[in-house]
């Protein structure tokens, strides 16, 4: 165990940093039976059989009574959905196109803004954001169990003009409108996390760091020295209260639009339209705030995230009381550096483009040979010659180099050379494409 450092004036009861790190490490018990047969046999070192190992957690599963139950078939590994047949015995395979969107925070006008802000809830908008990703797993979960096949799609999260984000989906086959509404009424997600109804810690008194509590250090309480309920501890309590209630329960919107959609059709081409439009664009940047109303709401959706613990590790915990996750120290409430609390975000801090593993039906060497083959179609089409900037006459032949070949240049001269070519092929690129990406930031963020 390692010493505890305490400087002179430290006058925290020393009963409780002990208790503390007892409780860290817990007393020896006696060996499992299993463990003892081994170190008979003459072999070191423990199964972790017994009490050491922590058991899974187990959390309630149950189904919320308001939420309706949804038959389960065997999910097939098919990926297509029916084929129908027309008068003239040709065939077609339809596609869905399917937005959800979560539900009203309160009446809100045209240009995104609430009629009234005062009542607009800004708590329940902020964690349906932050937990929007899991709500979408679970969609698509519970859809392939529904309708028995290991469904495909292709989807893209945005924001909606009154901030809060929604579900463009493409769906590979088809699925009737009353099946989706029964999918969607009976998908959600329960937030089985700590209780934040009571700021423990706020501005000054904060919880201290302290090395010696706990096995890497933890954080303590500012007067009495006790060391605050790790993250598992918190669960811990959770999973053995009878009457304990999910933090949050997230849930779409009773607004469903689905259409079905054919193939190389002028419908198929407005989804995909759809679902690239905002691609490129962060998620603040798809509704620029323009007027001071819509700037407001932006500042109080913002100030809503600034408390609201993203994730486990999320250093506002410690205003609950409780140790994040991993906790370490310099955590701060209200600074935590996660994705979800930035503006440009706004709670979303998941993927933005959710694909499905067999979606195209290739792999990744496919797809590294469709972009290849595509960058040098655009190159040949703008008549750029594809060679060896630096060397336009040379044709590689490989062969293993040791370090002790003259011709080897240093390792930083290669690196250098290499990215050289990386940025001649990358302008030559967008000459044949007339793209500017030169100027973007190499530190932007991909969306
Ligand atoms: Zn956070």
């Amino acid at each position: 165990m390692r010493g505890p450092a305490r400087p002179p004036g430290d006058r925290r009861p020393r009963r409780t940093l002990r208790a503390a790190r007892r409780g860290a490490a817990p007393a020896a018990r006696a060996p499992p039976p299993l463990d003892i047969e081994i170190e008979r046999t003459g072999v070191r070192g423990s199964l972790k059989t017994g009490g050491e190992a922590r058991g899974r957690r187990t959390r309630s599963t149950r189904r919320r009574q308001d939420a309706p139950d949804l038959p389960r078939r065997p999910v097939d590994s098919r990926t297509v959905g029916k084929v129908f047949r027309g008068r003239d015995g040709k065939t077609f395979r339809p596609s869905l196109f399917l937005t959800l969107t979560l539900d009203s925070y309160g009446r809100v006008r045209s240009d995104g803004t609430p009629v009234d802000p005062a009542t607009y809830d800004y708590t329940r908008a902020a964690r349906d954001a932050l937990h929007f990703s899991k709500l979408v797993d679970r969609f698509v979960q519970n859809l392939r169990r529904f309708v028995g096949y290991d469904v495909q799609y292709f989807a893209t999260v945005e924001p909606q003009r009154r901030l809060a984000p929604h579900l463009h989906m493409a769906i590979r086959g088809t699925i009737s409108r009353t099946e989706l509404r029964q999918v969607v009424a009976a998908t959600y997600h329960q937030v089985w996390w700590p209780s934040t109804d009571r700021v423990v810690y706020s501005g000054n008194r904060l919880p201290v760091w302290d090395e010696a509590a706990g096995e890497n250090g933890g954080y303590l309480d500012p007067e009495t020295g006790e060391v605050l309920p790790t993250w598992d501890d918190a669960l811990d309590a959770i999973g053995l209260d009878e009457n304990a209630e999910p933090l949050h329960v997230v849930r779409f919107g009773r607004q469903i639009d689905a259409q079905g959609v054919l193939a190389d059709s002028a419908d198929s081409r407005r989804c995909i339209g759809y679902l690239t439009k905002y691609l490129v664009k962060g998620v603040a940047e798809c509704h620029e705030a323009e007027t001071a109303a819509q700037r407001e709401h932006v500042d109080r959706m913002a100030e809503a995230l600034r408390f609201e613990p993203c994730s486990p590790t999320c250093a506002n915990w410690l205003r609950y009381g409780v140790q994040p996750k991993n906790a370490r120290r310099g955590m701060t409430p209200g600074f935590c550096k996660g994705k979800a609390h930035r503006r440009e975000h706004l709670g979303y801090g998941g993927r933005r483009v959710l694909v499905s593993r067999k979606w195209s039906g290739k792999t990744l060497a496919d797809h590294k040979a469709d972009r290849k083959a595509w960058a040098l179609a655009r190159l040949a089409e703008a008549g750029i010659p594809v060679s060896n900037p630096a060397d336009p006459q040379a044709a590689y032949v490989w062969e293993r180099a040791g370090p002790g070949d003259p011709d080897v240049r240093p390792t930083e001269h290669r690196l250098l050379l290499l990215i050289n070519e990386r940025i001649q092929r990358r302008r030559q690129l967008d000459a044949a494409t007339q793209n500017t990406t030169s100027e973007l930031s190499a530190t932007a963020e991909a969306a």
